[in-house]
């Protein structure tokens, strides 16, 4: 990877030492142009006009993002943030009272709360697997609730937006392929830094966000319903997108992925997250694990030998999602000493994750990208008390 070029090719980077970026990452120049010139564009000549002149970019987001996961294109729903696109999956699994979900402690908590949700108005449980010594999930204790039957659905994250843990998604993936049991995939926090592909975890759904490692705007989004399944979600909502208007009075529903979008949307932004895509598979998303972990992991090394500091971190291969606590000092102190020096970083709290029971009260999130520098992780730790 020729850093220096990455580097001029993100105007953010002669500003900032950005180190959120699994919050939102900075966006490259392609990124920022192609949403810059469409909404131009729409404000010169009309907005539908606009999506009409640039039809192709438009449909060119499908085939970006199926590549960069291992999907085919009628295999993605583009939709308005990863949150929308997970409850557009999860409230469309056809659950029957006594149903079970299984998860895991690191879920997110916008996820436990439509777990919830659902299972006090049908009638499920929710049951929250354990985890290995090292924090992943267990997955004999996975196979074993597999084996006693009655789950609807396993559903966890890849990533988790708290403390560096890579879940062994394609083992979870053969367990429920095995039992015939539906798996969906948060992979927010994954996609767009580490290797994913969908046949080889063999997920039924996932859903993932624009403005985290994938480097495209905020207020996007996509979802991945593999194909042999879409038929048999209903989508909570239908709009003459998802469904097809049949006089006099009927409608039928679209049999692809797209059953799950709305026809209203950010157009430039799905045009700007499909050149994001195509950013991330150009540059290699080998090469962009290579460096997102390498990088991590020297933070890390370093953390580790401050008196008095933490690395909360778990598993046994941790993400570039680096967590950690100073005795004595408040998370968002260190945050705020950091911003002094125009080094971005982020403070976790438990509400983000409320399954998880070793979760400290707050830490301080620093999450790296391939842009970032050593040069960059040093001016974090030289503000640290
Ligand atoms: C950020 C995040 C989400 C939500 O993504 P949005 O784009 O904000 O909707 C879901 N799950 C995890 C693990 C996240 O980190």
């Amino acid at each position: 990877m020729d850093i220096g070029r990455l580097r001029t090719d993100t105007p953010g980077c002669a500003r900032v030492a950005h180190l959120n970026n699994a919050g939102a990452a900075l966006p490259p120049r392609p990124v920022i142009d192609a949403v810059a010139e469409h909404f131009t564009l729409e404000s010169t000549i009309g907005g539908y006009e606009a999506a009409e002149a640039n039809a192709d970019a438009v449909e060119r987001f499908y085939g970006a993002t199926a590549g960069l996961i291992g999907a085919r294109p009628d295999e993605i729903a583009y939709v308005e943030n990863a949150t929308r696109a997970w409850d557009m999956a999860f409230y469309a699994v056809p659950f029957a009272e006594g149903d079970r979900i299984l998860t895991t402690t690191s879920e997110y908590s916008s996820n436990a709360i439509a777990y919830q949700q659902v299972a006090a108005a049908r009638n499920l449980s929710v049951e929250v697997l354990p985890d290995e010594a090292d924090g992943t999930l267990a997955l004999d204790a996975l196979e074993a609730e597999l084996v006693k039957g009655g789950v609807r659905l396993v559903s966890l994250n890849h990533v988790p937006t708290h403390n560096g843990l890579v879940n062994p998604v394609a083992e979870v993936g053969r367990l429920c392929r095995e039992h015939g049991v539906l798996f969906l995939l948060d992979a927010c926090q994954s996609v767009g830094q580490l290797a994913v592909d969908v046949r080889e975890i063999g997920c039924d759904m996932l859903s993932a966000t624009g403005r985290k490692f994938l480097r495209g705007p905020r207020g996007t989004g996509f979802l991945y319903v593999r194909r042999e399944v879409v038929q048999t979600l209903e989508p909570p909502f239908l709009d003459l997108q998802a469904a097809d208007w049949k006089a006099p009075d009927g409608y039928e529903t679209r049999d692809d992925a797209r059953r799950f979008e709305t026809w209203e949307r950010y157009v430039a932004g799905q045009i700007g997250l499909g050149v994001a895509a195509d950013y991330a598979a150009d540059l290699g998303i080998a090469a962009i694990e290579d460096r997102v972990t390498g990088l991590a992991t020297g933070l890390r090394a370093a953390l580790t030998e401050r008196p008095g500091t933490t690395v909360l971190d778990k598993g046994a291969r941790p993400s570039g999602i680096v967590t950690f606590t100073v005795e004595g000092h408040d998370p968002t102190e260190i945050k705020d000493a950091a911003r002094e020096v125009d080094v971005n970083i982020n403070v976790t709290n438990p509400v983000s994750h409320g399954y998880d029971p070793h979760a400290a009260a707050a830490a301080v999130r620093a999450s790296v990208h391939y842009y970032n520098t050593e040069e960059e992780l040093d001016r974090l730790l030289s503000v640290l008390p």
